[in-house]
């Protein structure tokens, strides 16, 4: 029988893991494939280890990978598709939004439409501050504007993804992934599920409002290079304000009608403009050297301080 995992990233998730475990296996007992689920302890500093721990001494067909520290959601999920051998995985979350009850429907969905990615589109999201929602939703459109590639619209990590591509994923070597987006670029046959986002069962969101921001420049930042593009229009237009001033003032100062010589507002702004100019062009520039860098260096994306279940 094919066998279908489970990729659940955790931090700091004792508020949920127990009602996650519970309706993630009721929703698996469902399917007609061997099961397991691979919870990933992204560093938590409660009780999330000892649950987990305990939930799979109790089960073997859970498996658990600690990291050394907390390395992202990104690099949990990364590690989790790493080390899974099952024919087919679902990535979702440990907080109930993407609700697991959509699994057996995940799976028929993929079958049916011989698919290799069913990625799940949110109709609607519940329990989430109009700030998050509004982000999100300009986040998603402008990501799709700016990168090479086009994304699905209001689309997350949550998704059913088959060996084909978890094979391909894994050969990719790039250290700030940007998971939903690298999916699509992979291509083979990928289908949309709609569904309605839920609240979070219980704690807080782990992504405040610095790791929103991180994730969204790493996701530009590494599919698009329009930002540099924005340094050369930025320069050419420069250029042009420089040539209009240069004839302005020549020709005034020939006719006698600019303030070329008493107006010191028009250097100040110019000065002010063109410094601006510059250091967000510099600063553009630095942003794709500080990835190189990253990039360079290759540390590995995560550090594993133990496994459970995984002989
Ligand atoms: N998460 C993680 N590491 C982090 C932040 C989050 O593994 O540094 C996990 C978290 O436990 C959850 C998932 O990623 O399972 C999504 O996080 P969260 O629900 O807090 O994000 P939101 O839904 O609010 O965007
Ligand atoms: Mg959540």
């Amino acid at each position: 029988m094919e066998k279908l995992a489970v990729i659940v990233p955790c931090y700091n998730e004792e508020a949920v893991i127990t009602e996650s475990y519970r309706r993630t296996k009721a929703a698996l007992s469902k399917v007609e494939y061997v099961t397991e689920i691979i919870y990933i302890n992204d560093g938590s500093r409660d009780k999330t280890r000892e649950m987990l721990n305990k939930i799979a001494a109790q089960d073997p067909s859970v498996k658990v990978i600690h990291f050394s520290r907390n390395f992202g959601h990104q690099p949990a999920v990364t590690a989790g598709v790493n080390n899974c051998d099952a024919d087919c995985a679902i990535i979702i979350d440990a907080d109930m939004q993407d609700p697991p009850e959509l699994i057996p429907e995940l799976v028929k969905t993929m079958v049916d439409q011989q698919a290799n990615v069913v990625y799940c589109v949110r109709k609607s999201r519940e329990g989430e501050s109009s700030f998050k929602r509004f982000t999100a939703r300009m986040f998603y459109r402008t990501i799709n504007r700016m990168a090479e590639v086009s994304f699905p619209l209001d689309t997350g990590d949550f998704r059913l993804i088959d060996r084909a591509v978890m094979n391909e994923f894994n050969k990719l070597k790039e250290r700030g992934k940007y998971i939903r987006g690298l999916i699509s670029w992979l291509g083979f046959k990928q289908v949309p599920f709609y569904y309605h986002r839920e609240a979070r069962i219980a704690g807080e969101t782990k992504y405040p409002f610095s790791k929103m921001l991180k994730f969204a420049s790493n996701a530009i930042f590494y599919f698009s290079k329009k930002p540099l593009k924005l340094a050369i229009t930025l320069g050419f237009l420069a250029f042009l304000v420089g040539i209009i001033l240069g004839v302005w003032s020549t020709l005034g100062k020939m006719f006698g009608f600019s303030n070329a010589t008493s107006g010191w507002t028009s250097i100040l702004i110019t000065i002010i403009f063109f410094g601006g100019v510059q250091l967000l062009t510099v600063g553009v520039l630095g942003q794709y050297i500080g990835i190189l860098f990253d990039e360079v260096k290759e540390r590995p994306e995560y550090i594993i301080e133990s496994k459970k279940n995984f002989d």
